[in-house]
């Protein structure tokens, strides 16, 4: 232990903690074992882990528990909350920005023991454990002939409970939505150690929507111990389409077109030039150009009255048939390349915002030319993968190698706030699915506006009085 340096921990080590928490949950549920203490310090912010290749952790926290019931989590929250210690709920590890660091040590709860799944085929939604796995409940789902439509990157990674925490969304978002659009109801256990049952209503208009409170909550509220979920058929059609227009106006406005007429395809991701050649490597046609790869599938007839609309939006530009789709399909979970190339000191991260489509073209130059402008950058890139009527989340990726003198934490900063402050300037989401987290908490007041942060700080003081719930956390 005396040789791992903790870089963030905000308070004293607690060493009662382990005795109490065997004592009230049973020795078997707790772990202070040093290799689950470093496991459970960190997500998958990539400033953690250039910490670990110099030997240090962000902050270990006290103790891990992994409770397997309601009882359990409701003694666990009061007995948190009487001695006032935090509590940092774990999913899956897989956020990106650090919101699941231990900062001020404490417990960190891991939900994967609620796994529990239940489809309710006449009514449309599954009921699905904060726990279970994104890649098992699609297969489970897919098995009796349901998706949920939800895809995102880390799907073999992420969890029910984090998909809800940090207002996910997958790859598949255009047609099946985002996280919160699938939400009918959850359960939680909130301080001071209560069991809060949000029951699925088709629609409810019975005072505020509280579930909402807990999209995009980042484990400040309490812990998320279950979801209803709408589900869908497994779709009956899929065509698969790409295009390469002149430019990156030129595509996003077919897009729009898209979205206007009130079709639905299920994917469409418009990759800039840079990204193109990536994607589109097998298509001379579409070198110097901007591809946009379709994915549209459901119920056969809806798909092709679909394909027409698709057709003729991108009517100017050159159809360039299935091959890029099928290339995307095949490789669009394969992350490696942020951990090939952190050891070699190259940093490797992403962006994504969201902005009207007035503001769009000019939002995506000023990114792209601001992060290029910082010393040490190697590549800046970017694509479109949700749409809106009303706008269009860019989705930017940076890599860079800083050199000695600025360190890679001084360049990635600086990287971040050229971003954060584009962002502002277009009046956009500082996130669109990402969320907060550590590393965007220092935006959030100036993105939102103080009258919406304080709301929500008072919201927090209600519900968790002594903020023990991923305390440090948006610094809220
Ligand atoms: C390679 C890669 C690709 C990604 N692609 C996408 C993508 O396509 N779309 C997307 O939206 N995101 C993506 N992400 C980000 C990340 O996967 C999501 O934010 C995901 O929802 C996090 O889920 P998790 O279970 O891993 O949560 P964790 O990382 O464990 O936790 C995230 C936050 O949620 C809180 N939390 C977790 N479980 C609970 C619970 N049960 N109750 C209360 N709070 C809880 C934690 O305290 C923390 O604040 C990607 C990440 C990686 C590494």
């Amino acid at each position: 232990m005396n040789e791992i340096k903790e870089v963030m921990r905000k308070a004293p080590r607690n060493r009662e903690i382990i005795n109490e928490l065997m004592k009230l949950l049973g020795a078997r549920k707790v772990s202070d074992k040093l290799t689950d203490l470093i496991s459970y310090s960190h997500d998958y912010w990539p400033i953690t882990f250039q910490w670990f290749l110099k030997g240090e952790v962000p902050s270990l926290p006290d103790a891990v528990v992994f409770p397997d019931s309601i009882q359990d989590l409701i003694k666990l929250v009061k007995f948190a909350n009487e001695n006032n210690i935090p509590i940092y709920t774990y999913g899956g590890g897989s956020g990106v920005l650090g919101a699941a660091v231990p900062e001020y040590g404490g417990i960190v709860v891991d939900m994967k023991k609620f796994r529990n799944i239940e489809i309710y085929p006449e009514d449309m939604y599954v009921e699905a454990g904060a726990g279970v796995n994104g890649m098992a409940l699609e297969m489970f789902l897919n098995r009796y002939g349901f998706t949920l439509g939800h895809f995102p990157q880390s799907l073999y990674t992420s969890t029910v409970g984090g998909w809800i925490s940090t207002k996910a969304i997958g790859q598949f978002s255009v047609k099946y939505g985002g996280i919160e659009d699938m939400l009918l109801g959850l359960e939680a256990v909130i301080p001071p150690g209560e069991h809060l049952i949000i029951k699925p209503d088709p629609r409810a208009a019975v005072g505020p929507d509280l579930k909402s409170l807990f999209v995009e909550s980042e484990g400040l509220f309490g812990i998320i111990t279950k979801a209803y979920l709408k589900i869908w058929p497994y779709p009956e059609k899929r065509i698969l389409l790409s295009y390469a227009s002149p430019d990156l106006e030129d595509a996003l406005r077919s897009v729009r077109k898209i979205m206007i007429s009130g079709a639905r395809p299920a994917v469409i991701r418009v990759y800039d030039k840079v990204e193109t050649l990536k994607w589109f490597y097998m298509s001379k046609k579409a070198k110097g150009r901007v591809g946009t790869i379709i994915v549209i599938e459901g119920n056969k007839d809806l798909v092709e009255a679909e394909r027409r609309i698709v057709e003729d939006a991108f009517s100017s530009s050159i159809p360039l048939g299935e091959e890029p789709v099928k290339y995307w399909l095949k490789n669009r979970f394969n992350v490696r390349e942020i951990s090939d190339y952190l050891p070699l000191g190259i940093i490797i991260d992403t962006i994504e915002v969201a902005v009207g489509w007035s503001n769009a073209i000019n939002l995506y130059n000023d990114v792209i030319n601001a992060i290029k402008s910082i010393e040490g950058t190697l590549i800046a890139f970017a694509h479109a993968s949700h749409f809106y009527p009303q706008g269009v989340c860019f989705y930017f990726i940076f890599g860079g190698l800083p050199g000695k003198e600025k360190g890679v934490l001084e360049y990635y900063n600086e990287v971040w706030s050229s971003v954060m402050n584009a962002v502002i300037k277009y009046n956009g989401a500082i996130s669109h699915h990402h969320g907060v987290g550590r590393m965007r908490s220092k935006w959030i007041k100036k993105s939102i506006g103080e009258s919406a942060f304080n709301l929500i700080k008072r919201i927090k003081e209600a519900i968790d009085g002594k903020n023990i719930m991923n305390r440090g956390n948006m610094v809220i």
